[in-house]
Formats: C-alpha cells, structure tokens, sequence
C-alpha cells in the first residue's frame, strides 16, 4: 500500500465518509469545473441534495470537508459534482487540481431542501440559479419524476460572462437528445440564461428580469408574475439573489416549504457573495 493509500485507509475504516474515486475532471473556465466521482452502492439520495466532500489533510492534519449539491440524477451509476475555484479556499485551491484516479472523501448523510418533496403540486417548476447554484438544477432537471410532476420545468442560469454559462450545451442539446427522457425535455424542459457584465440575449440579473417581466414574457408564458396556484419555484446560489428571489415570492403571496411541510418555494443558501 502506497503512502497515500494508507492515509486515505483511516476514514474508510472508521466509516465516517466514504472514499470514492474520480472518474473525470472538466475545467469550463478558471472558475468553474465540474467532476465525477463512483457512487457506493450503499448511497441514496434524492435529486437536488447536497452532501459534504473533501480531501484529506495534509501533513496529518484532520481531512478537509465542504457542502456539495449532488449534480448528477438519483438514477445515475456515478455521482457528478460542479464546483467553484476559490484561489485560497481551504478546500477548493486542492480540489481544483484533481486528476482521473484521486480520491474523494464524501459524507454518508445527503440532506437538503432542493426536492420536489418539498414542494406542493403546481404547473410550472422553477428552477432558479446563479454562479455554482446551478448545481442542484443539473440533478433535478434530469430527474423525470420532475418532468411527471410539472407541465414545464425553467431552469435559469445567472452568470456574469458568457463563457461562464457552464452546462450550456447540455440544456440546449445534450437534455434534448437524450435517450432517457429527451422527449419528456424536448417538450417541458426551457432553459433561461442571463448574463451580467456583457451583451448577451438575456442580460442582467434575474430578479431585475422577474420584476420587469421579461423573463415571462421572453418564455412566451401566460403570467408577468409568479402564480400561487401554478409555479413552484426552488432558488440555489448568491445569498443576495436568493433573499431578493425569496422576498418577491413572499410579496407574490407564495409560501416557503420544507421537508417538512411542503410549500411553493424552496431554497438553499449554498454559497455568499
Ligand atoms: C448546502 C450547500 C451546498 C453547496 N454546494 C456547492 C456546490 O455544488 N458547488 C460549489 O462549488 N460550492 C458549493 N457550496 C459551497 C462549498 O461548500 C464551499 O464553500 C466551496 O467549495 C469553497 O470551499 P473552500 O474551502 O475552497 O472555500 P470556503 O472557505 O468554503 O469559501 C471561501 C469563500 O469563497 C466564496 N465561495 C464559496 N463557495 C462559492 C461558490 N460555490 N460560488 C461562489 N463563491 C463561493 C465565499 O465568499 C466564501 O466565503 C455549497 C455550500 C452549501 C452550504
């Protein structure tokens, strides 16, 4: 057993992550990349929940954990994560350099509040992100007991350039085409990305573009506001966007659920700034 295998070995054997192993790594930009891991066979989660990962120590020290929204669908073999570079981050300066065949501590306990569970029934599911809170979107919105639940599924993406609408191809082809549920997509699925800091489509932010209507109105949808009786909505990513998303709903008359007691909006504070 190599070094490395034999630190890794103590988490393992205590039982209080498990320690998987990185399928492939994807770099969109020097922000953002995206990696996927194997799944224990044990490891259950539902679509839209996060889990804590990490990396171990270095120089003995304890291992080094983060909250991870679970990218990839329930029914998938592998498990996918989307993940941010924060240059002196504790865990991400490491993570960022992972290759094919590292390993991956990761938590034995998915939680979270980005589940259709928690959800009353409604027409139309929104899924609203900004930045890496597009994460939990890439779960749920390949998760056909969505496309069964809802008449139409908006995911919306916020980003401040182009380049960082990571994921892009995948709403507007790869869903599409896919084999599983690409017609399920095809028909219910829209996909809306607005940028901040250059020309683009859709510029601005997404609560400007809710309170000007225009994200309605872009959609060809039959509201310029969110309907108590027919849009649920989930909101993942800045803290900032998801207070100003929350209080708009609230002005709207719609009502926060949890796991608990299921409502019309849900969200999740995953990241600042
Ligand atoms: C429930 C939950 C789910 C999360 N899901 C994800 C996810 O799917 N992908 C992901 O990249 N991060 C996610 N995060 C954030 C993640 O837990 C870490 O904060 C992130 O990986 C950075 O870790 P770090 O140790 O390098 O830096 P930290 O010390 O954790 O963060 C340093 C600073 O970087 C900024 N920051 C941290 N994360 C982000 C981010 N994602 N986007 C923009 N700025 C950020 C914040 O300003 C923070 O103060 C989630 C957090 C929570 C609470």
């Amino acid at each position: 057993m190599s070094e490395s295998n034999a630190v890794l070995a103590a988490p393992a054997q205590n039982s209080a992550f498990h320690v998987e192993t990185v399928l492939w790594v994807k770099h969109w930009t020097d922000q953002y990349f995206s990696f996927g891991i194997t799944r224990p066979p044990s490891f259950r989660f539902r679509s839209g929940e996060f889990v804590m990962i990490g990396l171990p120590g270095e120089d003995g020290k304890k291992p080094i954990l983060r909250a991870y929204s679970i990218a990839s669908p329930a029914w998938e073999e592998e498990l996918e994560f989307f993940s941010i570079k924060v240059a002196d981050g504790p865990l991400t300066s490491r993570l960022q350099k992972i290759k094919v065949g590292d390993q991956i501590l990761m938590g034995k306990k998915p939680t979270g509040t980005l589940v259709l569970d928690a959800l009353k029934p409604g027409k139309r599911l929104w899924l609203i992100g900004t930045g890496t809170g597009l994460a939990p979107w890439l779960s749920v919105a390949r998760d056909p007991a969505a496309y069964e639940q809802f008449e139409q599924i908006i995911v919306t993406h916020t980003v401040r350039s182009i380049v960082d609408l990571a994921y892009r191809d995948l709403f507007e082809k790869d869903l599409i085409e896919h084999e599983l549920f690409g017609e399920l997509a095809k028909e219910q699925l829209l996909y809306y990305p607005t940028v901040t800091r250059e020309p683009f489509k859709y510029e601005g932010r997404i609560t400007d573009r809710i309170l000007s209507g225009a994200v309605f109105r872009d959609l060809g949808l039959p509201i310029d506001t969110f309907d108590p009786a027919e849009d649920r909505i989930m909101i993942c990513g800045a803290m900032g966007m998801i207070k100003e998303v929350a209080a708009i709903l609230e002005s709207q008359g719609l009502v926060e659920g949890s796991n608990h007691e299921p409502g019309d909006f849900v969200l999740e504070r995953a990241f600042v700034g």
